[in-house]
């Protein structure tokens, strides 16, 4: 997607080899403009999937989920990070291990929300190792529905994760697929290099 890549060349930071920072528009400040064009184009993906709702984690990932239930006309709902006071029955849990922290983290996600009749797009800001990827597709599991694919704002094909789902099967779109940020210059990588 060239407005992304545009405003990641502009916007985004190296700040190491492995690591991009955009918290200029995406993981702290957000630009609501990209992200609307963002959900456009993955509802425009995803139009033909028979989607019923939109699956994300909070934090970063709710802007674009949010901005794709919109023009999908379906509901999003985000797995929570941290326990909540409200949310008690029926709680569905994962785990994910972060390389980054080197630490593991419980999400969570109300059963009431997601059921077998669903078909759901995962939506998530980034994906590196797809730890988080994944522990989103386990919820949906044992949800019992079904997952229709996984939407990434921006993937780091240098890192696994995008070989590991797309290895498992799963559809995964990514907007902008970053191939190295070596010596603080952000390389892209083509959609053919999958
Ligand atoms: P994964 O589970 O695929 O290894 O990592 C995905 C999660 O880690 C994303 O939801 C995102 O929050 C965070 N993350 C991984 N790599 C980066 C990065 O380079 N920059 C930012 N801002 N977040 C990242």
């Amino acid at each position: 997607m060239e407005l992304l890549q545009k405003k990641i060349v502009e916007e985004g930071i190296a700040l190491s080899e492995t690591v991009l920072k955009v918290d200029r528009f995406l993981n702290h400040q957000i630009d609501p403009q990209l992200m609307s064009e963002i959900g456009k184009e993955f509802a425009t993906r995803y139009q033909d999937e028979k989607v019923t709702k939109i699956v994300t984690l909070e934090s970063s990932g709710i802007a674009p989920a949010v901005m794709t239930g919109l023009v999908m006309g379906v509901p999003v709902v985000f797995a929570r990070k941290k326990k909540s006071l409200t949310l008690t029955e029926g709680l569905i849990t994962s785990s994910v291990y972060s390389y980054t922290k080197q630490e593991t983290t419980d999400i969570s996600m109300s059963n009431k929300f997601v059921d077998q009749t669903d078909r759901v797009l995962v939506i998530d800001d980034f994906l590196a190792n797809g730890q988080a990827a994944l522990a989103l597709i386990d919820l949906i599991d044992k949800a019992g529905a079904e997952v229709a694919g996984i939407g990434i704002v921006i993937e780091k094909a240098f890192q696994d994760g995008g070989m590991l789902l797309r290895e498992k099967g799963y559809r995964v779109d990514s907007l902008a697929r970053i191939a190295s940020l070596n010596n603080q210059t952000i390389q892209f990588a083509t959609e053919e290099e999958t």
